[in-house]
């Protein structure tokens, strides 16, 4: 079988050459990273169960009329995606105190914040991605006014979908984080949600308990990592009947 091109490898994920031009193909890795790096360890199954949730969101943003690159799921650790001209920033989005805003600003986590606060992490690892702010983004080129108002018009709207989806099943959407990419139609060009939404990426809170179902638990050395992720896709419905919802451990076939 011919091999693919590989054309990039990140902490989390490889991507490689597609099968038709315009195309990419996203393989997501177990391996897991924290503190830019300087934390490393291997999350058995994580790249399974973060490629089925995240198509599964993907797909559902889809649905109301987001635009992504997802195209479809190829495997158990691929997907088809359209090659997207990336946008250095992390857009992260937040709705409750946790991490570094809680760290900065001395506010305790858990702290309902008084409104959605959306800020912007220039994505560069050599400078451990710093904070900045609209100013520098418009002055450096990163993208343009009207690039970040339909960024922040299309985050305000994944926020109010997937905070919603997440209650449903009894999770609190505490923060994330979004990347943009630049889809290229001709002379047209569109932003769309690229990368991952996943554990990897969100803060995901059991609505009841506040017990942590995302990476936090590898960050912060909890324990049960995978078990977290697998009780965010079996609460999404996405794995196979025959695994539960307690956290004791549900096999994930690879
Ligand atoms: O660490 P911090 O509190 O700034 O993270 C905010 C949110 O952005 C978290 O959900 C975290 O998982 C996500 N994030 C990320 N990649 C980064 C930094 C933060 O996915 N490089």
């Amino acid at each position: 079988m011919a091999r693919r091109r590989q054309l990039y490898e990140g902490k989390a994920k490889i991507l490689f050459e597609g099968p038709e031009p315009g195309t990419l193909v996203q393989y997501f890795k177990d391996d897991a990273t924290a503190g830019n790096g300087a934390k490393k360890g291997i999350i058995t199954g994580k790249g399974v169960l973060n490629n089925r949730i995240s198509e599964h969101l993907m797909l559902r943003l889809h649905d109301i009329g987001i635009p992504t690159h997802f195209i479809r799921r190829l495997n158990m650790r691929e997907q088809l995606i359209r090659e997207v001209e990336i946008i250095p920033l992390e857009v992260v989005v937040r709705n409750v105190a946790a991490g570094s805003l809680a760290k900065r600003l001395g506010i305790p986590e858990g702290t309902r914040l008084p409104r959605t606060i959306i800020e912007y992490y220039y994505k560069n690892d050599s400078l451990n991605d710093p904070m900045v702010s609209e100013e520098h983004i418009t002055a450096f080129g990163w993208a343009c006014t009207n690039d970040l108002d339909d960024m922040v018009a299309l985050t305000m709207r994944v926020n109010d979908f997937l905070s919603g989806l997440f209650v449903g099943i009894g999770i609190t959407l505490v923060d994330f984080k979004l990347e943009f990419g630049r889809l290229w139609e001709g002379e047209d060009m569109r932003i769309v949600l690229a990368d991952e939404i996943s554990p990897d990426n969100c803060r995901l809170w059991d609505a009841k308990t506040s017990e942590k179902l995302d990476k936090d638990r590898f960050r912060r050395d909890l324990g049960r990592v995978e078990e977290a992720y697998q009780e965010v896709a079996w609460r999404l419905g996405i794995l196979p009947e025959a695994t539960n919802s307690d956290m004791k451990g549900p096999e994930v076939m690879q």
